[in-house]
């Protein structure tokens, strides 16, 4: 449906433009290095630092992000040529039928795979379908054999998650957490019971090139968690006595290079995937995603999640990532990725397939 936006669109004028926040500066800053002019729909308290890093050639300011779906919003960055990349704060501040239905404004990617990602049973019949191996869930506390992780879903950095074993820690954590006011009653039907692996985090960010028909491995990262990874700092004995429960809200990201034994099967993930996606919303992922894993030491790689989008972790990337480096030589990044697409897009005449 963005390709019949383009109608109005001066193609030798295109902008590209994003929400101004997550990972906008590596977006921004890509776009304009391949040449396109750049558009952020920012709020007054963060314009201060586009202007100062210089990216955004325009600013369209705004109270709150749901705005981007109003009329004035729209019909400004319409008015610009403007092509939207979108980013973990679309998401976050607007439904997925509103992104599907409300935004009538070019978007680079594919909306369709925004009802697979924000579905969690969804999501996990993707990645199952397309042979990943998956962390065990369960339906019921009662199932729980192994150490398990409850998720409540929507839940912001993971507060009011919680490890549990058995079916018995299971409900005498469920209940010390809603005495504690951390989850209510009625939580504890939509909470999400998952396998919780022991392993490194990793998170390998890929790039599903239309152009070139092939899946790129861009960046790897992991994450940097509040509080949870502040908790091996404090001996056993006072994590004990002071109840300490770990969040997982993310304040940074760590580069990560990968084994390189591992990168094989993480090519190869990232290609599956993708191949199922084209069968399950046609024609499959457009440009970044990224999938959420952890490895064990005998090297299973389980993951436990994808973003079908540019993730945060790709800003580690800014400048050059290694893997992007080994591919596109110096100063290749997630950002500028997605501008040389829409640029290789446009120069073919091929831009209405970029934009699903
Ligand atoms: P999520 O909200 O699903 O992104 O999870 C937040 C954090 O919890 C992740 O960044 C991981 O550190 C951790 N985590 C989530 N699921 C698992 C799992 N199945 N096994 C191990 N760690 C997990």
């Amino acid at each position: 449906m963005s390709g019949d936006m383009l109608d109005r669109y001066d193609l030798d004028n295109i902008a590209i433009g994003t929400l101004g926040s997550h990972s906008a500066l590596n977006i921004l800053k890509g776009a304009k290095e391949e040449g396109f002019r750049t558009v952020c729909i920012c709020k007054e308290k963060d314009a201060i630092m586009y202007r100062k890093f210089g990216v955004a050639d325009e600013m369209v300011l705004v109270q709150d992000f749901s705005e981007l779906i109003s009329e004035p919003v729209q019909e400004r960055l319409r008015r610009l040529n403007a092509i939207l990349i979108p980013h973990g704060s679309f998401t976050a501040f607007l439904s997925t039928e509103q992104l599907i239905h409300d935004l009538h404004v070019p978007v680079f990617g594919n909306r369709e795979l925004l009802r697979w990602e924000a579905d969690r049973k969804a999501q996990e019949e993707w990645l199952r379908k397309a042979g990943l191996r998956l962390p065990a869930t369960f339906k019921t506390p009662e199932e729980i054999d192994r150490l398990t992780i409850a998720k409540l879903p929507g839940a912001k950095g993971g507060r009011g998650y919680f490890l549990a074993e058995s079916p018995e820690v299971f409900h005498n954590k469920f209940s010390d957490m809603v005495r504690r006011g951390l989850l209510k009653e009625e939580d504890g039907d939509r909470i999400h019971l998952q396998e919780y692996v022991i392993g490194a985090n990793i998170y390998p960010s890929y790039f599903s090139s239309i152009m070139k028909n092939d899946v790129e491995l861009l960046a790897a990262d992991r994450r940097y968690e509040s509080s949870v990874d502040a908790i091996g700092r404090i001996p056993a004995s006072e994590q004990l006595e002071f109840q300490v429960n770990p969040t997982y809200t993310v304040v940074g990201n760590f580069p990560v290079v990968i084994r390189e034994s591992l990168l094989p099967e993480l090519m190869r993930m990232g290609d599956s995937v993708h191949e199922m996606a084209k069968r399950l919303a046609p024609p499959g992922i457009i440009g970044p995603f990224c999938l959420e894993t952890v490895i064990t030491d005998d090297l299973r790689i389980y993951t436990f999640e994808i973003s079908a989008r540019i993730v945060a972790g790709t800003n580690v990337g800014i400048g050059t990532s290694p893997y992007a480096y080994l591919k596109y030589g110096e100063n290749m990044y997630m950002g500028r990725r997605i501008a040389l697409e829409i640029k290789e897009a446009l120069r073919q005449g091929r831009l209405r397939e970029a934009l699903a």
